[in-house]
């Protein structure tokens, strides 16, 4: 079966940096479970699983502007450490879950100088190509209640 939206893909991947380090992988674990066109996977990469089939595997070098985005300085600033919940032992590379216009976004702490922290909600792979290499483990139909929550139920997914 093709991969087109609304179907439930099955992946095992690799993801490497251009220095062919291996950043992610779900190698000797469970494969990934997806629903097709719903943005679950980053766009450069759903866009090549697109149209492939079970049994296929893809390689695809997806640009910043496709995967986690590219560096914005707007997504970093300086708050006072009092705003900050747990403020006791604020240290450079810590990291916060906060809500901003963008929806829920992870900050890292990039200096701490004095009473401000300057935290940055860029995507830690911003800027980043990601290198992936992707085996189409399967291809079925999504249920009605899968597509009602978003997100792929039983091997790989949610148990609920
Ligand atoms: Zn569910």
């Amino acid at each position: 079966m093709d991969i087109s939206a609304d179907r439930v893909v099955l992946i095992h991947y690799t993801l490497k940096d251009d220095s062919g380090a291996v950043i992610d992988s779900s190698a000797g674990g469970e494969p990934l479970a997806y629903i097709q066109g719903h943005g679950n996977l980053v766009a450069g990469l759903e866009k090549a699983l697109e149209g492939k089939h079970d049994g296929e595997t893809v390689e695809v070098s997806v640009a910043p502007a496709e995967g986690y985005g590219v560096h914005d300085a707007a997504l970093i600033q300086r708050v006072p450490k009092r705003s900050l919940q747990g403020s006791g032992q604020i240290k450079k590379g810590m990291q916060f879950q906060g809500r901003t216009e963008h929806g829920m976004r992870l900050f890292t702490v990039t200096a701490v100088v004095g009473d401000m922290v300057t935290l940055d909600a860029n995507h830690p792979l911003a800027d980043k190509t990601l290198n992936f290499k992707v085996e189409i483990v399967s291809v079925r139909e999504a249920t009605t209640e899968e597509l009602e929550h978003g997100h792929v139920h039983g091997a790989g997914g949610h148990h609920h």
